[in-house]
């Protein structure tokens, strides 16, 4: 069984420890891999790779050189696609069609981030007629960057494209379930000609590796991404030094659908946005709020659709594969066993593919409603493939449920009128408003991020740049 090491200080090496954690395929639990488990001592000498990169030689590498090393990367990422793919799909028991798509998208961070590089310009400004004030956008230096296991392909992508176009070093901590697609993608890297000290991935338990990260004193900004309650441990760990954090936390995100909608385009729509990687997504659309008067219509449609989705093996290639691990299948289980004792009716249920034994972690897609507006299943994140629908009267109602938990990541809104469209996308409290479509995930052009308890700051587009560098302000007297 081959183990993954960790590349630190421009080599690959395994963990400090000599200890190694398997890696256990989802769609039958059976370990196929392992990794090494980094800890604080590996986290050091990361971090102090980073700092000498950045100091010694990627800052001062003019945004062009960065943006063709970038570029060269995505081409990479590009002819090693199937491969890529199918990685992923083992190691997180993805579907291969989902995998394919994470694959392309993971070249497109690459190519977009690439072409940004030399284009962070900062501004001049009108001040007092004997002074010149200009600003400069600069790199903030070391960053720390925490992901989850649910797009390791795509968020691995999206963060080294982006930190490494604003010109930082970075170290990265893939989670411990699935990170055997970025440590690929580091490889490819490195081909690619990026110096290996100014990328760093260090893998292993997030209470080992990632709290070392977050409390590290040299270690100028954290990117994290997962649940809200580690989310705060980061924070806390990254106040101790005064850094900044960017926080993507997960959602409840609603999917608005009015009496007037195109049904038959929204239903596969909707459908996906909560299948999709097994509901594992945090901006899934997992709230379905349906107008009064076209419930029983909308329903039915969705119910039949749903019915014949099937669960299953990854290489199976179904509508829906298992989830992360045996921990994860056990949260969602819960999640379903509280709905059902508080009574609340299961509409449809998807059918579990043959091959989908109980050695995988499945859970077959269900569908809720209505479900009380106060009850768990409409207010928390499941992170599985549960979508719980939601009775509303008019917009004022449909506005109210849909601002009413405590998260605010993406939004979805079906409707054919327009001036409803804007008119809800106005009021709606989250960071993305998709009008009769939706895309969990995609759009590498396309900020992301939360409000409220979804967090702060943006990934992706050219607002992840923005969170990625600090701007400086010459304030010039000419006399
Ligand atoms: P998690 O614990 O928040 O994991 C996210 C990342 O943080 C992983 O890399 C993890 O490492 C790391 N981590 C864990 N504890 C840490 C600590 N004390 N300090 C620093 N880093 C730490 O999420 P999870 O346990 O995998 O999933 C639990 C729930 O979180 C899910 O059911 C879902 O509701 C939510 N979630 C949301 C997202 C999202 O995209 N917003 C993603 C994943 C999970 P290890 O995993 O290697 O330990
Ligand atoms: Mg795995």
């Amino acid at each position: 069984m081959s183990v993954a090491q960790i590349l630190t200080d421009g080599d690959w090496r395994p963990a400090n420890s000599g200890d190694t954690i398997p890696m256990v395929d989802p769609s039958d639990g059976v370990a196929f891999s392992k990794i090494a488990r980094g800890g604080a001592e590996d986290i050091n000498r990361a971090v102090a790779s980073a700092r000498k990169a950045f100091e010694s030689h990627w800052s001062s590498t003019p945004g062009f050189e960065r943006g063709r090393l970038i570029r060269r990367l995505g081409e990479l990422v590009d002819a090693h696609h199937d491969e890529l793919a199918k990685l992923e799909s083992r190691d997180t028991g993805k579907p291969l069609k989902q995998s394919n798509v994470d694959a392309t998208v993971a070249a497109r961070y690459f190519e977009f981030y690439s072409g940004a590089a030399d284009k962070l310009h900062g501004d001049t400004i009108p001040f007092m007629s004997d002074y010149q004030v200009l600003t400069l956008r600069e790199p903030l230096g070391v960053t720390g960057h925490i992901i989850p296991w649910n797009y390791p392909l795509q968020m691995g992508a999206r963060t080294i494209g982006a930190t490494l176009a604003a010109g930082n070093t970075l170290v990265l901590k893939p989670a411990e379930e699935g990170c055997l697609s970025v440590l690929r993608l580091t490889e490819l890297a490195l081909e690619a000609g990026i110096p290996a000290d100014a990328i760093n991935v260090v893998t292993g338990y997030g209470e080992e590796a990632g709290a070392a990260l977050a409390a590290h004193a040299d270690v100028d900004h954290v990117s994290f991404t997962g649940s809200p309650e580690v989310g705060t441990l980061v924070q806390q760990a990254a106040a101790t030094h005064n850094v900044g954090c960017t926080m993507e936390l997960g959602g409840k995100s609603p999917q608005i659908v009015f009496a007037d909608a195109d049904f038959e385009a929204a239903v596969p729509v909707i459908i996906n946005a909560i299948i999709q990687n097994a509901g594992q997504t945090c901006s899934a659309g997992s709230r379905l709020l349906i107008e009064e008067q076209a419930y029983d219509e909308f329903v039915d449609l969705l119910a039949d659709r749903f019915r014949q989705l099937r669960a299953g093996p990854a290489i199976k290639d179904l509508d829906c594969g298992p989830l992360i691990s045996e921990a994860q299948r056990a949260r969602v289980n819960g999640f379903l066993d509280r709905a059902r004792g508080d009574g609340v009716p299961i509409i449809a249920e998807a059918s579990l593919d043959a091959d989908a034994t109980d050695a995988g972690y499945f859970v077959p897609p269900v569908l809720f409603g209505p479900v009380p507006d106060s009850n768990r299943l409409a207010r928390e994140e499941v992170f599985g493939p549960v979508l719980s629908i939601i009775r509303f009267e008019d917009e004022e109602d449909a506005i109210r449920i849909a601002n009413g938990t405590a998260f605010g990541l993406t939004a979805g809104l079906w409707t054919e009128n327009g001036g409803r469209q804007l008119r809800v996308a106005k009021s709606l409290r989250c960071g993305q408003v998709f009008v009769n479509s939706y895309g969990a995930g995609g759009g590498v052009e396309l900020p992301f991020g939360g409000v409220k308890r979804s967090g702060h700051g943006r990934e992706k587009g050219l607002e992840a740049l923005h969170d990625l560098t600090t701007v400086k302000t010459i304030i010039l007297r000419h006399g």
